[in-house]
């Protein structure tokens, strides 16, 4: 087997932001009953460790372009941790200051690398209503009021979300598959990435199905009946609390309510069965697939079929939460056999 071409020379590491390996699944989908070719596209190989540098970078460029930020600058957005990192990240490199507002409920993992990047960063509690002043929503909109020269990128409408992938994901994904993709999955948080990859796959073929996952307790999916519960959830990254104006709702064919227990599983099994580094909003997207393929939209669930799963970010971001056996066990995602079973494998 030959080693893939290793890229020329790069000026800086915000090139190596896009161009993500696309990868064949072997076993877990097999295992759960699907038939249809499934291949992950591995976001964390880009340089942040998510699908949201390519947003990062491309916000950052096309404000520079037009005139409206210059190096020196404060940038400030409300995340949950990736766009933050990604934003760090392009900002450590060409010089602006960076401030995160970033719900509790995010990682320590994420608030490390974003320190690491040089980033300030204010927590504000994952409770809040996003229209609240307390929110990371509202903390932002005030910093952005009190610090001179500094700038919301917002990524809940800045049109540079989407078009990072309807330009750059889903052409690289028409490219790796060459043109042979029936259906794309992705979970939805702003909504840019599957927003953004339908709009880009569908100018080549109308009839590319686009399914997206929305964690139980959110209310992105449609129909407005699918979202009764108003709960907490831990999968990190997707689902809100109102309608971003970068998700095009409509655009998606099926939407699939996701549950902590299926994802941070399947992420988990991803990881230990196909060596996918993934994160746990992976598994969300993994289950929605298998759950489209097998109830909603059998049809797909062919083996000429081929199907697309988004995997966003990596377990970097998540070495003390679902990869820990005893942060499952506490969280009663596995019972506690299970991880004391594996620990006297381990002695
Ligand atoms: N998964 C993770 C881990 C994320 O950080 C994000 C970004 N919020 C998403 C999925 C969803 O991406 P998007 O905002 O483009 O819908």
């Amino acid at each position: 087997m030959s080693p893939p071409n290793a890229p020329p020379a790069a000026n800086t590491i915000v090139e190596h932001i896009g161009g993500t390996p696309l990868v064949r699944l072997n076993r877990v989908p097999q295992a759960l009953g699907i038939k249809a070719k499934v291949y992950g596209k591995c976001e964390f190989f880009n340089a942040g460790g998510s699908v949201k540098d390519r947003i990062a970078r491309r916000m950052i460029e096309e404000a520079e372009r037009e005139g409206r930020i210059k190096p020196g600058d404060t940038l400030i957005e409300p995340t949950s941790g990736n766009t933050g990192i990604g934003l760090a990240l392009v900002a450590a490199v060409k010089g602006y200051r960076c401030i995160i507002t970033l719900p509790e409920k995010m990682s320590a993992e994420k608030v490390s690398v974003l320190r690491a990047l040089g980033a300030e960063i204010v927590r504000t509690p994952t409770e809040a209503a996003y229209d609240s002043p307390e929110s990371h929503i509202g903390v932002a909109k005030r910093l952005q009021q009190e610090i001179p020269n500094s700038h919301i990128l917002d990524q809940y409408a800045n049109v540079n979300n989407p078009l990072a992938h309807e330009y750059g994901t889903a052409e690289e994904i028409w490219e790796q598959v060459e043109g042979k993709v029936d259906a794309v999955v992705a979970g939805a948080g702003t909504g840019g990435t599957i927003t953004g990859i339908a709009r880009g796959l569908r100018k080549h073929n109308p009839d590319v199905t686009v399914i997206a996952a929305d964690p139980v307790g959110s209310v992105l999916a449609l129909p407005e009946s699918l979202n009764q519960s108003h709960e907490g959830y831990k999968v990190e990254g997707i689902g809100y609390d109102f309608i971003p104006d970068v998700l095009d709702q409509k655009i998606i064919n099926t939407w699939i309510k996701t549950d902590d227990r299926t994802s941070f599983t399947l992420a988990r099994r991803l990881i230990k069965e196909e060596g996918i580094l993934c994160g746990g909003s992976s598994g969300s997207a993994l289950a929605a697939l298998v759950e489209a393929l097998t109830k909603t939209n059998p049809e797909l669930n062919h083996p000429d079929k081929t199907v697309v799963v988004v995997f966003p970010d990596s377990v970097r971001n998540y070495l003390t939460k679902f990869i820990d056996d005893t942060w499952m066990v506490n969280n009663d995602f596995i019972p506690a056999a299970v991880s004391s079973k594996d620990a006297k494998i381990r002695d």
